[in-house]
């Protein structure tokens, strides 16, 4: 008789490593199922792998342009190789806690190999059989190659592979300017290599505020990297040692193509007909408390098929193991997700742009910008480009931020909390700062917005008028 575990997880990515330590936590008998390696794409091909290279990319960036701070610039000898091994040791270092035998260590049973349901309560993993009370798939998403005439015959990379390669590549097309193309298109540029973005829409990272995209698009100008907008690729062949591509009638060659146009969920390979498990190419079906058509079975994280980060993965890792194992249920899908593009300078962004707010309140909606031109730590550190732009109501109700700013990964976090916990604006203009930070960029827009409100309408008269007495 197979033991009966409390929880069987799926997937040992971003959900499933939030998921399993909580589970042990509530004193679970806990099953980890892997098919690969534990990490998942976060660690081995995506955050970790591509945040690791946007560092080395600023580096060899700031030494080119070392007389900006009073330096003599150097061009460094960028040697691709050598900076891919240093990639690979920090995904190293962060995959180290989370191998099979530091799991393990903790009580976690890890399973290695590829699962399948042999019915609503069984797994088998090759030779092993698994029983569960409870189970939470969490299998991730994997690269959408799209069907472009040709592709299959031309040497392409996607974010699973862009890391083997060796040698710099002379000049590298991108297609999709989404989070993946823009980080990589900046990244490869900065090291030296002449980078050509191709984007079927209108602007880059269009999920942001357009002021967002018009301005990373002139620091990417601005940095050399050939921008085609409006610019589906249609066709792509081999010639000799060559990649050619056709978008909006040109013809682009390379010698290296990155394809970043999204991302798909895994669902094959599981068997889920066989669990009862309900599900489509856009992903596993889920209620708002991530059960799936079987209440026993929850999922998680980018197999659901939605916004697609690693700190929603971990967020609908940890509100599954609370809704499986703990009484009562709380919600695990939200559209409230804030999310950073970590090119230079950031794109950060919670809550409505401008335009789904307008879409959605009218004239009801007021935006204001602050530029990071104004900010004493911006100047110091000459990272002045970019700004800070809330979307609020007239009654000072925040309904959205976006920053485009060195630290905008950090700073938005302020305005997470805000926006979650029904904050005014104002009442950021109350919070003392830190002088001098990236931060004090949302205390002096909260605060030009209050001085604004204050002094608007008729009580605004009485103020002005009062102001003006007691002088
Ligand atoms: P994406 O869906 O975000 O963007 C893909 C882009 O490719 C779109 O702008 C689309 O218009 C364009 N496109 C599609 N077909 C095209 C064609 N034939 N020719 C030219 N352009 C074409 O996809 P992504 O950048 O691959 O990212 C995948 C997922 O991973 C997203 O959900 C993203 O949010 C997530 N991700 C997030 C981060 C981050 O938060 N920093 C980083 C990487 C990935």
């Amino acid at each position: 008789m197979s033991k009966l575990y409390d929880l069987a997880i799926i997937g040992g990515g971003a959900a499933g490593l939030m998921a399993a330590p909580f589970a042990l936590k509530l004193g679970a008998q806990v099953a980890f199922v892997e098919k690969d390696r534990i990490g998942g794409d976060c660690t081995w091909t995506g955050c970790v792998p591509s945040k690791t290279l946007l560092k080395t990319a600023k580096l060899v960036h700031q030494m080119r342009s070392a007389d900006h701070y009073g330096l003599l610039p150097t061009e460094p000898v960028v040697d691709l190789k050598s900076v891919m091994n240093h990639v690979r040791s920090v995904i190293d270092e962060i995959y180290q806690p989370t191998a099979p035998q530091e799991l393990r260590d903790k009580g976690i049973e890890v399973f290695l190999g590829a699962p399948r349901f042999l019915d609503s309560h069984t797994l088998r993993i090759g030779e092993k059989t698994l029983t569960a009370h409870n189970f939470l798939i969490c299998t991730g998403a994997h690269p959408f190659v799209p069907p472009i005439a040709g592709l299959d015959s031309v040497n392409y990379a996607t974010y699973l592979n862009i890391w083997d390669l060796a040698v710099l590549p002379r000049h590298l097309a991108v297609i999709g300017a989404g989070p993946i193309g823009c980080e990589m298109a900046q990244a490869f540029r900065r090291l030296g290599a002449r980078v050509t973005l191709l984007e079927a829409g209108a602007r880059l990272l269009s999920r942001d505020d357009t002021a967002a995209s018009e301005a990373l698009a002139k620091v990417f100008a601005n940095e050399g990297i050939d921008l085609l907008f409006n610019a589906s690729v249609e066709r792509a062949w081999k010639d000799g040692g060559s990649t050619h591509l056709t978008a909006r009638g040109k013809e682009i060659v390379c010698d290296a193509l990155l394809v970043a146009v999204g991302r798909r969920p895994n669902v094959a390979g599981l068997d889920l007909e066989k669990a009862g498990v309900n599900y489509s190419k856009h992903g596993i079906h889920v209620n708002d408390h991530l059960h799936t058509s079987q209440r026993h079975i929850y999922a998680a994280g980018d197999c659901v098929g939605s916004y697609q980060f690693s700190h929603y993965a971990g967020w609908q890792g940890f509100l599954a193991v609370r809704n499986a194992l703990l009484p009562g249920a709380a919600k695990g899908v939200t559209d409230n997700i804030p999310w950073t593009t970590f090119t230079d300078p950031e794109v950060a962004h919670v809550g409505l742009t401008e335009e789904q707010a307008r879409q959605r309140l009218g004239n009801q909606v007021l935006s204001y910008q602050w530029p990071m031109q104004r900010v004493d730590r911006a100047q110091n550190e000459g990272e002045t480009t970019g700004f800070i732009k809330l979307i609020y109501q007239k009654n000072g109700r925040l309904l959205g931020a976006t920053i485009v700013a060195a630290a905008a990964g950090e700073m938005i976090h302020e305005w997470i909390v805000a926006l979650q916990h029904g904050f005014k604006v104002d009442e950021l203009a109350k919070v003392i700062h830190v002088y001098p930070t990236y931060s004090m960029a949302s205390m002096q827009a909260a605060a030009a917005i209050f001085v604004e409100r204050l002094l608007d309408g008729i009580s605004g008269s009485i103020i002005r008028r009062l102001a003006r007495v007691t002088r």
